[in-house]
């Protein structure tokens, strides 16, 4: 109950501080500063239809143009777009929420694209939030010396012993789409990856790196699915070592969570490229605020 009231009372008053920072600069940025050489990068977890509806409406009567995945990559080649207010909406992890979105993605005729990491389609959950989730029922000699918080600093080989212990437990419902589920999602989204397992890179060793992102893009392409040399960094984390590690394999456009708009120069790395987080839970304003990334520059977070 206290949780509850503690939501609300977090939202209200975002959404009372996001309205007063996007008339004071937001609504500037997305509809007078944003122009021909930048594209707006926004992406989603598992919004709900209300919070996705209401940001794609208000794009599409502020004369946004919404482009897929291959006319982000032809615009960002081009470094310049065809219209004064360029959108690109992604979406990480194929959450089975994403679903009850098909119906908002045809009524609009939006394009989205849907970064998946395979294994998450398979077992039905993303290993960090199984393993927090089941973190106090595992065994003491496994979580020795770990605190709950620390799970996504522990070095990748470690955080699969708790997932596969968390696994034995079980007892946590699906939360990822079914691969037939995501085959369905795929006739209106673009296909990127997001690695197989969804591991914080920056954790990983070399060749496990490597194989993440090779292998995704195997697994991906024997469903039929073709992740389109697009990949998006889980939780965003990355290093100079990811970055060269990328640079050895075929994907040539990989997505941060840098809360930027794509500013189109030679400067702009193909490898690094901005992604602003719309979260699931929150109100109207505040994501606008977000989307305008003037929150971010203000909150750091
Ligand atoms: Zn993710």
């Amino acid at each position: 109950m206290l949780e509850v009231i503690k939501k609300s009372i977090r939202k209200g008053l975002g959404n009372f501080i996001g309205f007063v920072f996007f008339h004071l600069y937001g609504k500037h940025l997305l509809l007078q500063k944003l122009d021909e050489t930048k594209i707006l990068s926004i992406y989603f977890h598992n919004p709900s239809i209300e919070v996705f509806e209401m940001i794609i409406d208000w794009l599409v009567k502020h004369d946004f143009h919404i482009i897929t995945l291959k006319e982000f990559q032809y615009t960002f080649d081009k470094k310049k777009c065809k219209h004064k207010r360029t959108v690109f909406i992604s979406f990480d992890d194929a959450w089975q929420g994403n679903m009850e979105l098909i119906n908002v993605l045809k009524k609009y005729k939006v394009p989205i694209t849907l970064f998946v990491a395979p294994k998450a389609i398979i077992d039905g959950q993303i290993w960090l939030n199984y393993v927090r989730k089941r973190f106090l029922q595992l065994s003491e000699n496994i979580t020795e010396g770990i605190n709950v918080r620390d799970i996504k600093n522990l070095p990748f080989s470690r955080a699969v012993i708790l997932y596969e212990a968390a696994k034995q437990i079980g007892g946590i419902k699906r939360s990822i789409m079914t691969k037939s589920q995501l085959l369905d999602f795929a006739k209106v989204a673009s296909i990127g990856s997001h690695t197989v397992n969804h591991p914080i890179l920056i954790n990983c060793e070399d060749n496990i790196v490597l194989k993440e992102f090779n292998e995704s893009e195997r697994v991906l392409k024997s469903w039929g699915l073709y992740p389109n040399n697009s990949l998006a960094y889980p939780n965003g984390s990355y290093n100079k070592n990811t970055l060269i590690l990328i640079g050895k394999t075929s994907y040539k456009y990989a997505f941060t969570t840098q809360p930027q708009f794509v500013e189109l120069s030679d400067q702009i790395s193909n490898l690094e490229i901005p992604r602003i987080c719309i979260p699931d839970g929150f109100g109207k304003y505040e994501n606008l605020a977000r989307m305008s990334s003037v929150w971010t520059k203000i909150f750091k977070g």
